[in-house]
């Protein structure tokens, strides 16, 4: 079997956004499977709207993944082409990025307007010196013909001079029958293709999508073109080319798009849709490289396994179960997913991933500091950005307390102060406090004052760690220390009197 080489070609125009990265994950991971190469293609023939950054920017997302890359763009061809200005005069050299480059478009054009000349020769293509003025009459009499616009093939018979500016457009047979073999979705058969001698080649000398996406998709031996399916009505243009250049053509994979729970396609209205903005709300790259895996594909029929490490992605993943019909983006899965992988973690790559979050709030700790609490928060949480809020307790800069919250119906708070006045002195006869032994001295407290031990610990949570929900409460008295215990506790009772004669006035 010739070698698996998949290619992901974004168009650095904005964003990447997830449907687009799902599609360049299915790339891989086919090439991954096969021990093939998987190779990024910029695609930026529309120099008009690219925007400055955007290949880092997907660089950077692919680096986050842990996905990397075989061939692609040099990094100081990135630097050029992502800069503010148009990058000045750069020229490919052959071979740049890898055996097969430059893996820029912007930096192929005599390879396309090569092709572009052998299209002519063979008859199959034409120059055409319509002005965008006459295209626009032409347009503008079809509709009020009420005929359905698009070019009439009047330059097809008029022998157009190179010398003049002019574009080269493909001679769309009237009749085509086109077949085609999806590697996702089958056979698909057209028998009228909708596009009316299409522009290869622009007048500026750039090729547009259809011409540079064949010739480098051949060139660069690419064995499955796997793109969204909003290509589909362009694939039979596609077909037609690689025939009338005498190519063998790869295997197409149209991937339906990604959608939202409402069924509409996903955008920003249903969440986060960029990969910086996922892990800015504190989603890890292996739950959510495992989750946009999942949408839409499956180990197998029926098969209800959900969390898949990289190397069993790269394993299972197989084009015969990728489902031809959309996915949904379920973002409550997806955080459930990242919980899952938050608890699988190491204490310490979960304080490392952990720190920028903490850092947001204005929380810095060590690793040892913290290393005791550590699986005790990996458990309660599902995001990372609910890290910071179960540690402010141990930051004296940041601790407040919900002291309302000590008084409940059981729990008066007369009684509240009662209860913090006896664990204050309680653990003043204590040597240390240590997690494992703190319970029955709260129970005794508890007992002496004829209360249920849940009004003690609660109380006592309240009072020293702020509020309800909080990491378990004896590793945290452990962790704050005897001292920082009892002067909060202390601190405490003045603040609950207030609220007794809060109460005694209302
Ligand atoms: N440059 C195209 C895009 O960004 C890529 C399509 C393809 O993969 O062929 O949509």
């Amino acid at each position: 079997m010739k070698e698996v080489r998949t290619r992901f070609a974004p168009s650095p125009t904005g964003l990447l956004h997830i449907g687009g990265f799902r599609s360049a994950l299915y790339a891989w991971l086919l090439a991954r499977h096969h021990g093939g190469k998987f190779l990024l293609r910029i695609e930026d023939t529309d120099q008009e709207r690219r925007v400055p950054g955007a290949i880092q920017y997907i660089l950077d997302g692919f680096r986050w993944f842990g996905m990397e890359i075989d061939e692609g763009p040099t990094e100081q061809q990135i630097q050029a082409l992502d800069g503010e200005q148009i990058a000045p005069n750069l020229s490919g050299e052959k071979g740049e990025g890898g055996p097969y480059g430059p893996y820029v478009q912007s930096l192929r054009l005599t390879r396309y307007q090569e092709i572009a000349e052998q299209l002519i020769e063979a008859g199959v293509a034409f120059r055409c010196d319509c002005t965008p003025e006459m295209l626009q009459e032409e347009r503008l009499a079809q509709q009020a013909r009420k005929e359905v616009p698009g070019y009439s093939g009047y330059c097809r018979t008029r022998n157009v001079s190179r010398d003049t500016k002019h574009v080269v457009r493909f001679k769309m047979p009237d009749k085509a029958k086109v077949v085609m073999q999806d590697g996702i979705r089958g056979r698909i058969e057209w028998e009228k293709i909708p596009l009316r001698d299409p522009v290869l080649l622009k007048s500026d000398g750039f090729p547009t999508y259809h011409l540079a996406v064949v010739v480098d998709d051949h060139d660069m031996e690419i064995s499955h073109v796997m793109r969204g399916e909003e290509w589909i009505p362009s694939a039979p243009l596609h077909l037609m080319l690689y025939d009338a250049l005498g190519w063998e053509r790869p295997t197409f994979c149209h991937l339906p798009v990604v959608l939202g729970s409402d069924g509409k396609k996903l955008s920003k209205r249903h969440g986060s849709t960029s990969w910086s903005s996922f892990q800015d709300e504190g989603y890890l790259p292996e739950a959510l490289l495992n989750f946009i895996a999942r949408i839409g594909w499956s180990p197998g029929e029926g098969d209800e396994q959900e969390i898949f490490s990289r190397e069993e992605l790269i394993e299972k993943f197989s084009l015969d179960h990728v489902n031809a019909s959309s996915g949904v983006f379920e973002y409550t899965k997806l955080s459930w997913m990242n919980g899952v992988y938050l608890r699988q973690l190491s204490p310490k790559r979960f304080f490392e991933e952990s720190e920028r979050f903490l850092a947001a709030e204005g929380l810095s700790f060590s690793f040892e500091e913290l290393e005791p609490l550590l699986p005790l928060i990996q458990e309660r949480v599902k995001l990372l950005t609910e890290v910071p809020a179960l540690l402010t307790f141990l930051s004296e800069d940041h601790f407040t307390r919900e002291i309302d919250q000590i008084v409940t119906k059981k729990v008066s708070a007369a009684k509240a102060g009662g209860i913090l006045a006896q664990v204050y002195e309680k653990f003043g006869e204590i040597e240390e406090l240590r997690a494992d032994s703190i319970e029955p001295h709260l129970v005794a407290v508890a007992e002496a004052l004829g209360v249920k031990s849940g009004a003690v610990l609660l109380t006592t949570r309240i009072a020293v760690l702020g509020k309800k929900a909080t990491p378990p409460l004896f590793e945290s008295l452990e962790l704050l220390g005897k001292e920082r215990v009892r002067s909060r506790l202390e601190e405490a009772i003045p603040l609950v009197q207030a609220l007794e004669r809060e109460a005694a006035v209302g």
